[in-house]
């Protein structure tokens, strides 16, 4: 039995006919960039997630260079992140000049480890950004209480945590700003580049607002240095189409990751810890195991793709190398780079493909 890794085909196939439709609605009424369809999709969204307001970008990178422009962060400011993440929970900092400090990871969750975030800080120190990986809240209580001690701005990149909350609150409004990304293969994926920024507090939601737009307010006049981080209408349109069935998508991946956890039963492998203060909503499912290499050929051979998120974490890749934090710097990203392999998980995998994944593991 085939199980791809991913396959966003049948999601695509599904909603064709009303896909086409509105963004043929779109295309007719030359809503290009922002406009009603974006409008509409900005209130959906928060609506449907508990957000005060949100705002449409171009991705999900465009929210956290946005987020790390309002915040102040520039040169001689350091801002802490983790190690073990998509490169560009980091991009921003570099953008604005400011410099990436990380610190390392607790083991479970994959998540930023508050103890060693606390002992990152410094005199320099500006900001903090928390990434929620693979859908798992971060100890938000804890990092929020150092935040405070050190008055720092914090930043929630929520790219795979859409629909994800923290004891009861969903990520993105417990820190200063949230960030989102629609990226194809995330949980709500549009039909091209797309991201989303939330804020609990007004006055950053408006800066926000304004950097989108060339810092602007009033057409051709700049009050602040912006730049372009609008959302084009195509996007807003299809994920119109695509928020209503958010809810079903993530209650189906909560159902095949609690299906993972009660059937892998395999020597030595470390199943991902779903800790009670948050609510994850799987973007991957990751399990680590001392013999990855030999456990995703195994998979290979039964027909089951599997991917390795992330092999090289961000203090050892090329464009970090002058921060000088070398190989055994931070050794539990270190291990997790080692071993860990990402499982099947989207919403259209069949109880079947589950069972044939579970089963193949059991037998390695
Ligand atoms: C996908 C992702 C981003 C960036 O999103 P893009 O839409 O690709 O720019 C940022 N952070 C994390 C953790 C991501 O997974």
């Amino acid at each position: 039995m085939k199980v791809p890794f991913l396959d966003l085909s049948l999601q695509h196939q599904a909603l064709r006919s009303e896909a086409l439709a509105a963004l043929t609605a779109t295309y007719d009424a030359t809503r290009f960039c922002l406009g009603k369809d974006v409008e509409d999709f900005e209130r959906n969204f928060a609506a449907t997630l508990g957000y005060p307001r949100a705002l449409g970008m171009n991705s999900g990178t465009a929210p956290l260079h946005v987020a790390c422009m309002l915040a102040g962060f520039g040169p001689g400011d350091e801002v802490v992140t983790t190690p073990f993440t998509f490169i560009s929970s980091a991009w921003g900092i570099s953008y604005v000049g400011a410099t990436p400090v990380f610190a390392d990871i607790e083991a479970g969750t994959f998540n930023l480890d508050p103890v060693k975030l606390a002992a990152a800080i410094t005199p320099r120190t500006k900001g903090i950004i928390v990434v929620h990986l693979f859908g798992q809240p971060a100890r938000m209580d804890e990092i929020m209480a150092v935040a405070r001690q050190h008055n720092l701005f914090v930043i929630e990149d929520c790219a795979q945590a859409v629909g994800a909350s923290y004891r009861g609150t969903p990520v993105g409004i417990i820190g200063d700003a949230g960030t989102f990304s629609f990226y194809p293969t995330k949980n709500l994926g549009g039909c091209g580049e797309g991201g989303a920024f939330v804020s609990r507090r007004e006055e950053i939601h408006t800066r926000a607002r304004h950097i989108r737009v060339h810092g602007s307010d009033r057409r051709y006049y700049h009050d602040i240095v912006g730049g372009n981080f609008r959302m084009d209408g195509f996007q807003g349109a299809l994920l119109n189409v695509k928020l209503p069935h958010l809810a079903g998508w993530t209650a189906r991946r909560q159902a095949i990751a609690a299906r993972y956890l009660a059937g892998i039963r395999l020597a030595d492998v470390i199943l991902p810890a779903s800790p009670d203060y948050g609510r994850s909503v799987y973007h991957q499912f990751t399990i680590r195991h001392p013999r990855r290499d030999a456990l995703r050929e195994h998979l290979a051979k039964h027909e089951i793709g599997t991917d390795l998120i992330y092999p090289v974490p961000l203090h050892l890749q090329k464009c970090y190398a002058a921060l000088g934090r070398g190989p055994g710097s931070l050794p539990v990203a270190e291990g997790a780079a080692a071993t860990c392999v990402s499982l099947p998980i989207f919403p259209e995998l069949t109880d079947a493909q589950v069972d044939h994944v579970i089963q193949s593991i059991n037998t390695f």
